[in-house]
């Protein structure tokens, strides 16, 4: 590779990796000692295949060690900078997390909540979502926060999975100058939930709401409530949270957190991977709604008494320079972004980025979806202005934190655009065949985790033997995430996309990312997703969307000769796909992220299956009847 991107933030531990390689569960274990526990651990690591249990006997609270332990030091430090979509500010301090946080467990109490019990939690991205969070996490109830984007018939099925009493909700949310009538939702949701017995409802967009005997308003609820109440001393594993997967590959699973290993995971990668100082503002763009959220936006940063934004809206609200904006406003430093979201940017040009200034910037970071390295070059050189390392984090709902990044808070490491580079310390991460044999450097397979690591899923609730065939059948005794990759001779890995999504094309095995990728790098494309559909006499063909950047007038025919020729030269000839649509959005995922497997139900004339977590359906309209079009 000729460019070079070494990006060194001075930071060289050399005896990190050493003590994790040589061995996993004490290095954990020294770890967790940067938590404040209220007793101690007997044991670091009970593991029961397919069940972990870390720090076994050990007791702790999640909110005490975001709140009660900055209380002497950092009490007037922010700790959110609040930003509305219409441009309203707020700032918590650590002071006032803290008292709000208390009030709110003393409301749930009063409500007659419990340790165990779980509360379910629809609200926009307002501070008073992390509070009840960390309320539940102070009196051991468990929450499970559903992003606000979704319908009632999906919010539904969360809450009965669940069995939640209470539901926290708001009468409206902003989103794109928009209210969205939460409350509405929610009563639609739970009409025959009789379980449900009380429904909380915070006054966000004051729109009109209807009020049953279930509903009790936030303000009314704190406005004479103790602002004392001290936090639950809990097992390790106590649960803190239940999360749905995104959805991305078919119906969310029901992904359950404990305590200690969850926060001794963020603890760690949040000081390795963002080398998180006192002075630095720090803004992750996940919603709450999604695992990210949850680890990078509420726990982590709080674990660390850091600064962060919190930002209500969408992202191209009122346009798309709104997160360059935020950027420069509030001298933001770390930003930790998705591919989809630069993809977006990037099709809108340079001239909107390069009219703000974020020379406050010293580390980007991405997740959710392979970065395609040409839009990793583009956030290096247009965002970061070639002087920030890029950490390109892959991760799940199901690992809690990262598993794979480079790491600059430990070490000063070559980067290679479009790959996460290495493994976690104290994590054993490889690339394996059919048969779990480990693949030779530069051969694709799929990945798999060897050992267990402390952030890893409890189970899935109330459905251990689903936990147990979704995750630890293929390979005896080792975690599959379900998805294709390869290690390179550096020992770099490299996400090729979902294992069901490969590409078999005549006796070869194309990751989706790779051809993607490919299409990508052509000037004039913004996105591309592409699909295998069953052929008679290939066995499998390729079909491509291709989304064109903002003003491309180029001829389409020449466009996709152009195409073509790019993906003989770069991948090869079995690689040209058999068409390639050019449309003007892609299907994805409330998250942001690509759902191929509609694409490749359209493709194959088929039903599309459950839509529940799709974002826009217009996006599927237009795509049939463009497939159906070209097949006349
Ligand atoms: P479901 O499991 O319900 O289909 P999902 O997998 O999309 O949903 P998440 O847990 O939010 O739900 O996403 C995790 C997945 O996102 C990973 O398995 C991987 O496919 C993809 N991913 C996340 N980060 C990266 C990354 N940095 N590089 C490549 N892929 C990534
Ligand atoms: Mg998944």
């Amino acid at each position: 590779m000729s460019e070079k991107y070494t990006i060194g933030l001075g930071n060289n531990d050399v005896i990190l990796r050493k003590k994790a390689n040589s061995d996993f569960v004490s290095f954990w274990d020294e770890q967790a000692h940067n938590l404040s526990w209220f007793s101690p651990w007997d044991r670091t690591l009970d593991w029961t295949p397919p069940f972990a249990k870390w720090f076994v006997g050990g007791t702790i609270n999640a909110s005490y060690n975001a709140l009660d332990i900055h209380q002497n030091t950092k009490s007037d430090k922010p700790a959110i900078l609040w930003e509305g979509e219409n441009g309203d500010s707020k700032t918590y301090t650590y002071g006032d997390l803290f008292i709000e946080v208390q009030k709110f467990a003393n409301v749930l109490k009063s409500l007659g909540v419990k340790k165990g019990d779980r509360v379910t939690i629809y609200l926009p991205m307002v501070p008073e979502l992390p509070i009840a969070m960390l309320a539940c996490a102070r009196i051991g109830a468990i929450h499970t926060v559903v992003f606000s984007g979704f319908s009632a018939a999906s919010i539904k099925d969360r809450i009965e999975d669940s069995k939640s009493k209470i539901v926290i909700t708001a009468d409206g949310g902003y989103r794109r100058g928009k209210i969205i009538k939460l409350k509405e939702v929610i009563d639609d949701a739970i009409k025959d939930f009789e379980f449900v017995e009380h429904v909380i409802v915070l006054e966000r967009t004051k729109n009109k709401i209807y009020l049953s005997t279930k509903d009790k308003l936030w303000k009314d609820l704190m406005e004479t409530i103790s602002d004392s109440c001290d936090a639950e001393k809990l097992p390790s594993d106590h649960p803190l949270y239940i999360l749905y997967t995104s959805g991305t590959t078919g119906k969310p699973k029901g992904v359950l957190h404990g305590t200690g290993g969850y926060l001794t995971h963020l603890y760690s990668t949040f000081k390795w991977a963002f080398d998180i100082k006192d002075s630095d503002v720090f803004f992750c763009t996940a919603d709450i709604g999604w695992v990210t959220g949850h680890s990078y936006v509420v726990y982590a940063p709080l674990l660390h008494g850091a600064t962060q934004i919190m930002y209500e809206g969408a992202p191209d609200f009122p346009d798309v320079s709104r997160m360059w904006d935020i950027l420069q406003k509030y001298h933001v430093s770390i930003f930790y972004t998705t591919p989809t979201a630069l993809r977006m940017f990037m099709k809108f040009g340079d001239d909107i980025p390069n009219s703000f200034d974020l020379s406050s910037l010293r580390l980007l970071g991405t997740v959710g979806e392979p970065i395609n390295p040409e839009v990793w070059k583009w956030y290096y050189k247009t965002i970061g202005k070639e002087k920030c390392p890029i950490i390109d984090t892959w991760w799940q709902t199901e690992t809690g934190g990262m598993m794979i990044s480079s790491l600059p808070g430990v070490e000063t490491i070559p980067l290679k655009p479009g790959s996460g580079t290495l493994p976690i310390p104290g994590t054993a991460i490889s690339v394996v065949d059919e048969f779990g044999t480990e693949v030779p450097p530069n051969t694709k397979g799929y990945l798999i985790i060897k050992n267990p690591w402390p952030g890893m899923l409890l189970t899935l609730w109330g459905d251990d033997e689903k936990y147990k065939t979704v995750y630890w059948s293929k390979y005896p005794n080792c975690y599959y995430p379900g998805d294709y990759a390869l290690k390179d001779d550096d020992g770099y890995l490299w996400l090729l996309g979902r294992a069901d999504d490969v590409l078999k094309i005549a006796g070869h095995r194309i990751g989706t990312a790779e051809l993607e990728s490919c299409i990508v790098s052509n000037d004039d494309v913004a996105e591309s997703a592409v699909c295998g559909i069953p052929d008679d006499i290939k066995g499998e063909v390729i079909i491509a969307f291709v989304v064109l950047k903002d003003g491309i007038t180029t001829d389409k025919n020449i466009l996709e000769k152009n195409l073509h020729v790019q993906i003989r030269n770069d991948i090869g000839a079995i690689a040209s796909p058999k068409q390639i649509y050019f449309v003007s959005k892609l299907p994805k995922t409330r998250s942001g992220k690509i759902m191929r497997r509609l694409l490749k139900s359209i493709g194959n004339g088929e039903k599309i299956g459950d839509t529940s977590t799709l974002d826009d359906v217009s996006a599927v309209t237009e795509i049939q009847s463009i497939v159906q079009e070209k097949s006349k």
